[in-house]
């Protein structure tokens, strides 16, 4: 490294004291460093000389913290870099992403399910459906990929119109050269091996299923029978491999409260006895709260974000026991969730636009409409720089000076609106995520 280049500590340093270490970690880089004292003591006195001086004589360490994003150039503006760059993914229109409700509707009723009081009979109409086609085809004319989520209430529960529409979508992409792939949330009680077979032709490449712990726990938080769980569970682990094959991604989300705090260990503990490892599934556990205030709390006895973050610690060290893989290391993110994208939309079935996924099924951040006879309106509407979220800056405001924005982007966006504070997950439990990344990242 050039002499002449002036250094300083980056500003998305941060260090956290765990388990009598000090864990210095990197908010752009996402790099950790564990220290003891006097290893501490040497990183700080050698940031606080580049601080005061703009270098360091010892080049080992200089070109050290220089790769790991702990100094930088000293006219590198950090914030405004990464403020352009998220300005410049917000923007970006090569992908369009779209999640479709095509039915309000479901076959299970889950204890939980924030969606549970909405009404069950609105399932996309046909001119509807059209109508969202013919909108891909005009909205994709410069694009370069289509991504659609099936979302629902169950979307299996609509698996042809489901069939029809991508169908539609996929000889779209096919003339104009684009890249085509889909997703899907559900509950799973209708995959079998001839639905599962169907995955791979609808290009679904990642596919979500909520458990809720063991076949007595799950019947009970979903309102069936025991014989229907134990069914369920006996099919699910029988279609996983196929399931596993068909789409390239499992992820086995397990919503847990105070009722089931030992869900994941159940779930995890009965695919391991099915001889399930396969690296391409992953276990979440999913944190069951008021969703955000999107609607208001399902009775059930929530966790504190503090018991959460230490549930999920846990679950973290079992699932590397138990020799699965791991999701969710801090790492840089190009954007918190995809509401402030503005390529990035939600349809409900009576073809309602708005934002943000957990809303669906309200009437937030609902602002434009599929309108079958006016398609030229959709595109105006959803053209607009005024969409909910389109100025969503995680650089201003109260995350402005954390040293993990980069990988955390400020947490949801509807914590930023007027008169809301943010929730910050990611700090709850940070230490032992770090360390835990720190060895098995
Ligand atoms: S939500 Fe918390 S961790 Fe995330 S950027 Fe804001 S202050 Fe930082
Ligand atoms: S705005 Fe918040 S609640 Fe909505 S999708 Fe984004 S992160 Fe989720």
């Amino acid at each position: 490294m050039d002499r002449q280049v002036k250094l300083k500590p980056s500003v998305f340093n941060a260090q956290i004291p765990h388990d009598g270490k000090i864990i210095a970690f990197n908010g752009v880089i996402a790099s950790s460093l564990a220290m003891d004292a006097p290893q501490a003591r040497i990183f700080n006195e050698t940031l606080a000389e580049i601080a005061r001086t703009g270098w360091c004589e010892d080049e080992t360490l200089r070109r050290y913290l220089y790769a790991l994003g702990f100094v930088v150039a000293v006219e590198h503006d950090e914030i405004a870099v990464q403020r352009a760059a998220f300005k410049a993914v917000k923007a970006d229109t090569a992908t369009l992403r779209l999640t479709i409700v095509p039915t309000m509707a479901c076959n299970l009723h889950c204890t939980y399910c924030f969606q549970q009081d909405f009404a069950a009979s609105k399932t996309m109409q046909p001119e509807i459906e059209k109508a969202i086609i013919e909108f891909v085809r005009r909205k994709t004319e410069h694009s370069k990929t289509l991504v659609i989520q099936w979302f629902g209430g169950e979307p299996l529960l609509r698996l042809h119109r489901i069939t029809a529409m991508t169908q539609a979508f996929q000889k779209i992409c096919t003339e104009r050269g684009m890249r085509y792939y889909a997703e899907m949330l559900t509950n799973g009680a209708l995959l079998d091996p001839t639905v599962v077979a169907s995955l791979a032709k609808l290009s679904v490449r990642a596919i979500q299923i909520p458990l809720d712990g063991d076949i007595e726990t799950y019947a009970r938080r979903k309102g069936i029978s025991l014989e229907r769980a134990q069914a369920f569970h006996d099919s699910l682990l029988d279609c996983m491999p196929s399931l596993l094959e068909a789409t390239g991604s499992v992820t086995i989300r397990i919503n847990v409260d105070r009722n089931n705090p030992a869900a994941g260990y159940d779930v995890v503990r009965m695919f391991k006895q099915r001889g399930c490892c396969d690296p391409r599934l992953d276990f979440r556990l999913g944190f069951l709260n008021t969703r955000d205030g999107i609607v208001d709390c399902i009775p059930h006895d929530c966790f504190s974000s503090a018991e959460f973050a230490d549930t999920e610690a846990a679950f973290r060290r079992f699932l590397a026991e138990q020799g699965f893989r791991v999701y969710g290391e801090p790492g840089p993110r190009k954007y918190p969730c995809a509401a402030p994208l503005q390529n990035n939309f939600t349809i409900n079935p009576t073809g309602g636009i708005g934002k943000c996924v957990p809303a669906i099924g309200t009437d937030e951040s609902v602002f434009s409409q599929i309108y079958p006879n006016d398609i030229e309106r959709t595109l105006r509407e959803t053209s607009t720089t005024d969409a909910p979220y389109a100025d969503f800056d995680p650089y201003s405001g109260a995350c402005s000076s954390c040293a993990f924005l980069p990988v955390c982007l400020g947490s949801c966006p509807r914590f930023h609106a007027p008169g809301r504070s943010v929730n910050c997950s990611l700090k709850e439990g940070l230490a032992e995520t770090l360390a835990f990344y720190h060895v098995h990242g």
